[in-house]
C-alpha cells in the first residue's frame, strides 16, 4: 500500500500537535504505523518530531510582552518611582494574561496524556463517519475508519494490539517529545529579542556620542534583561501555571488564583530590577553595580530553568 511504503521510507516524521490530534483515528494510525515500521531501527523516537501548535502563539506572545515592557521603560513618566509604579502594571498585566492562557494550556496537557493512556478506536473520530458519508457536493465517499481498521489489523494483527501500542509506545513517545521538544532555552531568548532592540538602541546612542564607560554598562544591562530578567519572568510564569493549573469551581476563585500567581511573578520580577538599582547605589560605580547584579540575574535565570524543566518534566510524567 501506498502509504505503508511512505511510511517505511520515511527517515523522519513531523507531528504539528495541537487539540484535535489525538482524538483522530488518522492522526494516531500514522504515528503507529510510523513506529511500527520503524520499529526495528535505533533512535526511532529521536525520528519523531514533535512541536505543538502552541508554541507559535506562544513565541508571539512572549515576543509583544517583550516589547510592551521594553517599551513602557522609554516612556517618561516624571520620576523613577513613577517608572517603577508603570513598569509594575504592566508586568502585572502581561503576566496575568499569560498565566490564564497557560493555565489552560497545561490543562489541555493533561487531558491529552489522559486520553492517550485510555485510548480507544471507537473513540477516535472520523471525517467521513462524522459527515455520514457524503462530501459537500453529497456525493458518496469512501469510509477511512474502514480501509484505517483492515490496515490495523494486517499491521498489528488487531484492534486491541493497535489500542494497546497507542496507550503504551505511541502515548511514551508522545510525552517524550512534548517534554523534549515543547520548551527551549533557545527559543525562549530567542522570543525575547525585543529587549535588544530597546538596549541596544541605548548602547548605541552612547556609542555615537563617545560615552564607552555607558555604553559597557548599557551592554551588561542588554545581557541582563534579555538573558536573564525577562526570561526569568516568563519562566517564573510557565512554573506557577503548570503548578497552579487546575480549574477552580467558582469563576472568581480562578480568577484570583490567576491574579495571585501574577503578583508573585511581578514580586520577583521587581526585586530583581530594584537589586541592580541598590547595588549601583551602594558601590557608587554604574559598571561595577551593574557586573555585579548580571551574576545574580543569570544565577536566577539558571534556578528558574532547572525548576522549570524538572517541574515539566513531572507533570508530563504523571499526566
Ligand atoms: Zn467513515
Amino acid at each position: 500500500m501506498t502509504l505503508t511504503r511512505i511510511l517505511r521510507h520515511s527517515e523522519s516524521m513531523l507531528v504539528l500537535f495541537e487539540p484535535s490530534y489525538i482524538t483522530r483515528l488518522w492522526t494516531i494510525f500514522e504515528i503507529a504505523g510510523f513506529l511500527k515500521s520503524h520499529g526495528d531501527r535505533a533512535g526511532v523516537s529521536s525520528c519523531l518530531i514533535i512541536l505543538s501548535t502552541f508554541l507559535g502563539p506562544t513565541a508571539v506572545a512572549i515576543f509583544l510582552s517583550a516589547t510592551v515592557i521594553n517599551m513602557s521603560l522609554l516612556l517618561n513618566y516624571g520620576g523613577r518611582m513613577q517608572t517603577i509604579l508603570a513598569v509594575t502594571c504592566v508586568v502585572f498585566c502581561v503576566c496575568a494574561n499569560g498565566i490564564h492562557w497557560l493555565r489552560g494550556y497545561f490543562r489541555w496537557i493533561d487531558e491529552c496524556c489522559s486520553q492517550l493512556k485510555n485510548f480507544s478506536m471507537e473513540k477516535a473520530h472520523s471525517h467521513c463517519c462524522k459527515s455520514n458519508h457524503l462530501n459537500e457536493a453529497g456525493s458518496q465517499i469512501m469510509c477511512d475508519r474502514e480501509i484505517i481498521t483492515e490496515c490495523i489489523r494486517l499491521w498489528f494483527g488487531s484492534e486491541e494490539a493497535f489500542e494497546s501500542c497507542v496507550r503504551s509506545e505511541v502515548s511514551s513517545l508522545l510525552i517524550k517529545g512534548l517534554q523534549r521538544q515543547t520548551f527551549t532555552f533557545r527559543w525562549l531568548v530567542a522570543a525575547c529579542v525585543p529587549t535588544c532592540w530597546v538596549c541596544g538602541d541605548l548602547l548605541v546612542a552612547r556609542l555615537k556620542v563617545g560615552e564607552t564607560y555607558f555604553s559597557i554598562v548599557a551592554g551588561v544591562v542588554l545581557l541582563g534583561w534579555w538573558l536573564g530578567l525577562i526570561p526569568v519572568c516568563a519562566l517564573a510564569c510557565f512554573v506557577l501555571s503548570s503548578k497552579l493549573r487546575r480549574q477552580r469551581p467558582n469563576g472568581c476563585l480562578d480568577h484570583m488564583v490567576t491574579v495571585m500567581a501574577a503578583s508573585l511573578v511581578v514580586v520577583l520580577v521587581l526585586s530583581l530590577y530594584l537589586l541592580s538599582i541598590v547595588l549601583v547605589g551602594l558601590v557608587g560605580d554604574d559598571l561595577l553595580g551593574t557586573c555585579l547584579w548580571a551574576p545574580v540575574v543569570s544565577l536566577a535565570t539558571v534556578l528558574a530553568w532547572r525548576v522549570w524543566t524538572q517541574l515539566h518534566l513531572r507533570h508530563l510524567q504523571s499526566g
